[in-house]
């Protein structure tokens, strides 16, 4: 379980992921003005760079929100 990409179109290079990240999964192709999920296996699956994506570019794999939210009630 962790970050993947959805839709690498979608990315307006906003920067939030690379910020938001506690783990520092990614990093930005300048060139390409996207951001890159650069190491994937340091992913933590918090969600919060899928979540505060604002278009949505990012994606959880196997992420089941309902089952998260019914472990932490
Ligand atoms: S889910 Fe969390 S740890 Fe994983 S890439 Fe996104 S912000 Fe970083
Ligand atoms: S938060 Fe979304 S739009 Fe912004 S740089 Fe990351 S993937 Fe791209």
């Amino acid at each position: 379980m962790s970050v993947i990409r959805e839709d690498l179109n979608k990315c307006i290079g906003c920067r939030t992921c690379l910020t938001i990240c506690p783990m520092d999964v990614f990093r930005f192709n300048e060139k390409a003005r996207k951001s890159v999920i650069a190491y994937p296996d340091n992913c933590q699956s918090c969600g919060q760079c899928y979540v505060n994506c604002p278009v949505r570019s990012l994606a959880m794999q196997n992420w089941d929100m309902s089952q998260e939210i019914t472990n932490y009630r």
